[in-house]
């Protein structure tokens, strides 16, 4: 197989890290990658952008590309699918109009109230005065959200009636977001764990893997800004057994059905945003799209014998059901290391040099380049995301910071608690 990566993170990083330990896969490229996927045995990185479909396309025909697998969301929602398509080459990625369920949220929340699929209830807006005389007439706490593509920052979570008023004259009258902002979802406010599930579909079937959970904000103890998210970790106690059955079942499943019931079959990895409420688990988001860092955690718990190339290939042959497919019975931490000044403005360039790490632990690279003299240099805001496997949460959470004294740079951050969550709960 020769595949070819669209992206540029650490997720990508991961893919290309998995596929290359399978034995069908002969060439990995990356486009555009980063400094870490140009040290594959398998895989170079590829100087074209990801926007560039045209010249992807181009190059995949002459190269005789089998399977474009599609990181980030923006090349999905703007239909990167179909020149692929087109061209004969199989996507692990949603068409256009099955990317729609993460690029629009007014479309997504529709969905599931066709479906009865569970999630907040809400109501969509174009028009500024009736979402105003909508939040004054309600009697719960609301959540406010642009309906299209905002790189995590279009949902306002306001305290009172007027900051849900500031927020909608934010994104509609000023509009903050741009197009995002022409339509509005207004939603009731949830409480709960949140947890993020990522299960890989032909359309038909769905495989989901265990749950991960996310740490958003910068600061230790979920404090400060939010960010691309700064560490996960897998599987997360909140998802007992019971609870993962009862989210395929009332959730993932039905999405998958719904979504060709509907004419718009999903092929690739859909990943539900899950709040855990007192009534039973509700649909916070979908994302079209492997989840950065879930995929760092969870691709490491993918036992040696399973092939991820194997279920890419199954999902684009709509033959997911006869795929082999197996976890590891391990536990898994990944903890982001990040330029200083992130989520702000950052320092590019900076040199980072790396000690040789303990086993079972990988060093995934997000905003890293080569330089001039073919160093390792940072080039983003999330540089390295440090993942470690291990028998128990804690000896996999203490290996992961053991790995993350293994890199350095100038003025490099990250989240000393990376799985905290999990030991409260195991401690009440
Ligand atoms: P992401 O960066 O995860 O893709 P997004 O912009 O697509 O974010 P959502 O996932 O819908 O937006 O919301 C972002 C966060 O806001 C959620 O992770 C959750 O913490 C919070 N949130 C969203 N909807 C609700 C809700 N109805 N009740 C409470 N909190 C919510």
């Amino acid at each position: 197989l020769r595949i070819l990566i669209v992206g540029a993170g650490g997720r990508e990083h991961a893919l290309a890290w998995k596929l290359e330990q399978s034995d069908r896969v002969e060439k990995i490229y990356v486009a555009p990658g980063n400094g870490g996927t140009s040290f594959g045995t398998k895989t170079v990185s590829l100087d074209i952008k990801q926007e560039d479909f045209a010249a992807l396309v181009a190059f995949s025909l002459k190269e005789n590309i089998n399977l474009a697998v599609i990181g980030p969301e923006q090349p999905l929602v703007d239909g990167i699918e179909l020149p692929f398509r087109k061209a004969g080459i199989p996507v692990f990625g949603p068409s256009p109009r099955a990317a729609a369920m993460e690029g629009s949220k007014t479309f997504s929340k529709d969905f599931m109230d066709r479906h009865s699929i569970p999630t907040a209830a809400y109501r969509n807006f174009t028009d500024h005065a009736e979402a105003v005389a909508y939040v004054k007439s309600v009697n719960h706490n609301v959540v406010i959200k642009a309906s299209g593509l905002a790189a995590g920052k279009g949902v306002i979570i306001p305290e009172t009636t007027e900051e849900a008023i500031a927020g909608l004259n934010d994104i509609m009258v000023s509009k903050e977001f741009g197009a995002a902002g022409e339509e509005v979802v207004v939603e009731e406010f949830l409480t709960g764990q949140e947890i993020s599930i990522l299960a890989f579909s032909d359309g038909y079937t769905a495989l989901a893997l265990p749950g991960a959970q996310d740490h958003k904000r910068i600061g230790d103890g979920d404090t400060g800004p939010n960010t691309g998210g700064m560490g996960t970790y897998s599987p997360a106690p909140c998802a007992t057994k019971e609870v993962e059955e009862e989210i395929f079942k009332t959730i993932v499943q039905p999405t998958i059905d719904g979504m060709r019931k509907d004419g718009i079959p999903f092929v690739g990895m859909l990943f539900t945003g899950v709040m855990l409420t007192p009534t039973g688990p509700k649909v916070l988001e979908y994302n079209v799209r492997f989840g950065d860092p879930e995929t760092q955690s969870l691709l490491a718990l993918l036992s040696n014998d399973t092939d991820l190339a194997d279920i890419l290939i199954a999902c684009v042959e709509r033959r997911l059901d006869c795929v082999k497919f197996e976890m590891k019975k391990e536990h898994a931490v990944t903890v982001v290391v990040a330029s200083q000044g992130y989520p702000g403005s950052y320092p590019k360039g900076l040199e980072i040099t790396f000690d040789e790490l303990p086993k079972n632990v990988v060093v995934f690279h997000a905003g890293t380049s080569l330089n001039a003299a073919g160093k390792v240099v940072t080039n983003g805001g999330r540089v390295l995301a440090v993942t470690a496997t291990a028998s128990t949460l804690k000896e996999a959470q203490a290996l992961a910071y053991e790995g993350v004294k293994c890199v350095h740079f100038d003025g490099m951050t990250y989240r000393k608690d990376i799985a905290y969550r999990a030991f409260l709960e195991t401690e009440k």
